[in-house]
């Protein structure tokens, strides 16, 4: 396989752009126009820049893997890519119009993957040309940092399929561990109750979110505190993340914190958007409660 797309270029797409790029692919990003996916590409440009001047990549390799990135406006290059990667916003019904744009175009023993944080692989299949070469591939955040990948495999996703992704996974330099399908899968399913329950202690107000993040970096062990790790994933992805928790287990100790709704509401996503539990326009994050 010598080519990829990527759909959505947001933090995790424009990260599984670098890291593919990194590894050799020609790598096709797409978003909801070019513009966008240029953005995308523009923010790759600015890390690897940054990776250069730090003396962790040469300038050569660095030019290699941003040449290898093509911008597009629509899905027809990636007629040519082994792999497709949807990294699109997590929300059920953005991805199933993806799908099916996607199938128009997916060669006929190329696999389609899906990036989603949550939701189910089976379902999601479903709305794929052949669930049997559907598959998910959950990366981290940072993309180009973090070390896993999980693999999941849906009822109907192939052995062969998963091998492509488990090889696509090794080949970027990720371990990967391959999982059942179920909400949220294994990370997540433990991680995403831990952040929220850190937004019901902020929201009840027993710690301010500089004593939270503190507490769980000094009293537990985490590289970073919790507010902190939410604010980078994304607080907009957390909601939708709960929300399929809450719905697919039907079990309400998945709720929401109200805290986490409220900022949603008023466009607070995190880092992304300047200001979610700290705020982010000044040099350093100042807490925001
Ligand atoms: P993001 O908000 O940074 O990026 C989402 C991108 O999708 C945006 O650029 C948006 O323009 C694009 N998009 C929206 N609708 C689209 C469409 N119809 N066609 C093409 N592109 C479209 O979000 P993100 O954090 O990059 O998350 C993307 C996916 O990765 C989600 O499924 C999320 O659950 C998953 N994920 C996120 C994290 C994380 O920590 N943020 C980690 C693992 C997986």
């Amino acid at each position: 396989m010598q080519a990829v797309g990527i759909i959505g270029a947001g933090q995790m797409g424009a990260g599984i752009a670098q890291v593919s790029a990194q590894a050799g692919y020609d790598v096709f990003l797409a978003d909801v126009d070019v513009a966008r996916a240029q953005a995308g590409k523009d923010g790759i440009v600015k890390q690897l820049k940054r990776l250069v001047e730090k003396e962790k990549l040469t300038a050569d390799a660095a030019d290699a893997a941003i040449a290898r990135i093509m911008p597009v406006g629509d899905y027809s290059s990636m007629r040519a890519a082994g792999l497709i990667i949807e990294a699109a916003t997590e929300r059920e019904e953005i991805k199933r119009v993806i799908f099916a744009k996607a199938a128009e175009v997916l060669a006929p023993d190329a696999v389609l993957a899906t990036n989603t944080s949550s939701i189910s692989i089976t379902r999601l299949a479903q709305a794929s040309s052949d669930p049997s070469r559907f598959v998910g591939i959950h990366f981290f955040n940072p993309v180009p940092l973090m070390g896993l990948v999980e693999v999941i495999h849906g009822l109907a996703t192939s052995e062969q399929t998963v091998k492509v992704a488990s090889d696509f996974a090794t080949k970027v330099g990720k371990q990967s561990v391959i999982v059942k399908d179920s909400p949220c899968f294994v990370v997540n399913r433990i991680l995403v109750p831990m952040l929220n329950e850190a937004f019901f202690a902020l929201g009840e107000g027993v710690g301010s979110v500089k004593d939270i993040d503190m507490g769980l970096k000094l009293g537990a062990g985490h590289p970073m505190g919790p507010l902190t790790l939410a604010d980078m994933i994304g607080l907009d992805t957390l909601l939708e993340v709960l929300r399929v928790l809450q719905n697919d287990f039907g079990d309400p100790k998945y709720r929401p914190a109200p805290i986490l709704v409220k900022y949603v509401e008023a466009g607070w996503y995190g880092r992304k958007t300047g200001r979610g539990f700290y705020d982010y326009s000044g040099a350093e994050p100042v807490p925001t409660i």
